[in-house]
């Protein structure tokens, strides 16, 4: 279990932040914000994936009054991204956007600051106070040399100065790095200062993989320490693939309870007996459709198969031409190769409506022993692919000398 560092609590619009509440996944349109329906349908798109808060930039007047319209037909609270102009941030407000993003590298008036404050304190919508490497201010990348972690640190820690001084405490802070190790460091150091939420993420990630990469070695680190409310996975990419991206991220962390499906597959080897790969792209495709939160495994034989992939809810293993379907390892049917995708659903559907007993109860008597009887069939085929039988021989004589 992960001990979550504890914070201070706010809410964005209906979503909860901070204070032990679900660490919670965010993303950014890419439409023109003027663009209505445009947007609007990448917010319901980026809700589906997995999005629970969804940030918009409000760079233009024709951007504000966008949000005008977005904001009270969206399914999610939006943030509005503000640089530069604080008027902005004003229009945002009047729009109802139910939080604020600035950033201190170019929102650098202190009385600008404090009434864009006072303006969202009269809401009760909370402000980001968003430092990004690339756009430090830059008194402080003359101080520093380069935009540190101490840098960016400074950075935040003078615009919640700010805030607080018009008793604006409704903060969440990010301290993004496009360098994994600069961004992790810099959200330990803020986490030892402040008890605000945190938003984690790495900037300008890139494209996947590399950019998944990059967003998960810093985002997963600072989430096992404990550290991070908020997410968001910046990549160039489809900002659809950043919501199920940081969906999963919480959820192989047991920071989310599972909402669809998790399909594990072995990586497949010399004993496979069917293309692994094939099978388990045809199985998520269908299965992935059926929105049932289960896991489901795809092994290439049943002579490990079962076994390895026991704690999955359901799963398939190929053997001699035959699929042998097995729930929490226990087979409970054989089908042939062919309709293995299909049973693997129609096991899916029935496990997810009927539950784990009633469907090991309603297993086949002799899936069991017929899966038993195809494994050894291959063991006595292919032979122990390890050789263990042998290398233990070889390892005891030289070990004796002989
Ligand atoms: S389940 Fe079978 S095919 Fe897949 S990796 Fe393990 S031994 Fe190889």
């Amino acid at each position: 279990m992960i001990e979550r560092r504890k914070t201070r609590a706010l809410m964005v619009g209906s979503v909860p932040v901070g204070g032990g509440a679900p660490v919670s996944v965010q993303s950014m349109t890419t439409t023109k914000t003027a663009d209505v329906d445009g947007t609007l349908a990448q917010v319901y798109a980026l809700k589906g994936a997995g999005a629970d808060i969804v940030r918009i930039t409000c760079n233009d007047a024709e951007a504000a009054a966008g949000l005008a319209e977005i904001v009270p037909r969206s399914p999610v609270p939006i943030i509005a991204d503000i640089h530069f102009q604080y008027r902005l941030a004003l229009a945002a407000l009047e729009a109802g956007v139910q939080g604020l993003r600035l950033n201190p590298g170019n929102i650098r008036n202190p009385v600008h600051i404090k009434e864009v404050a006072i303006a969202a304190g009269e809401r009760g919508v909370p402000i980001r106070v968003g430092v990004n490497a690339g756009s430090l201010d830059k008194d402080l990348l003359e101080k520093h040399g380069a935009p540190v972690p101490a840098a960016l640190v400074e950075s935040a820690l003078h615009e919640i100065r700010l805030l607080e001084e018009v008793d604006f405490h409704d903060i969440k802070i990010s301290v993004k790095h496009s360098h994994v190790p600069s961004m992790v460091e810099s959200y330990r150091l803020l986490a030892d200062r402040i008890d605000y939420p945190l938003h984690l993420g790495v900037t300008e990630a890139g494209p996947p993989p590399s950019g998944l990469m990059k967003s998960v070695a810093g985002i997963a680190t600072l989430l096992l320490e404990g550290i991070g409310d908020t997410i968001r996975f910046s990549l160039t990419a489809n900002p659809v693939e950043e919501a199920e991206a940081g969906r999963k991220l919480l959820e192989q962390l047991g920071l989310r309870e599972r909402a669809g499906l998790d399909l594990i597959a072995c990586p497949s080897c010399g004993r496979a007996e069917i293309d692994v790969m094939a099978v388990a792209a045809e199985a998520q495709r269908v299965l992935e459709a059926e929105k049932l939160p289960i896991q489901v495994a795809v092994m290439g034989c049943v002579v490990n198969g079962p076994g390895e992939a026991r704690e999955a809810d359901i799963g398939i293993a190929a053997g001699r031409g035959k699929g042998h379907l097995f729930i929490k390892g226990s087979v409970v049917r054989v089908v042939p190769e062919s309709e293995m995708v299909e049973a693997l659903l129609d096991e899916a559907r029935r496990l997810a409506s009927e539950g784990v007993e009633a469907r090991l109860a309603a297993a086949d008597s002799t899936a069991e022993q017929m899966a038993e009887e195809a494994a050894a069939e291959l063991l006595a085929v292919q032979g122990d692919a390890d050789h263990v039988a042998e290398r233990r021989a070889r390892v005891t004589r030289i070990a004796r000398g002989e």
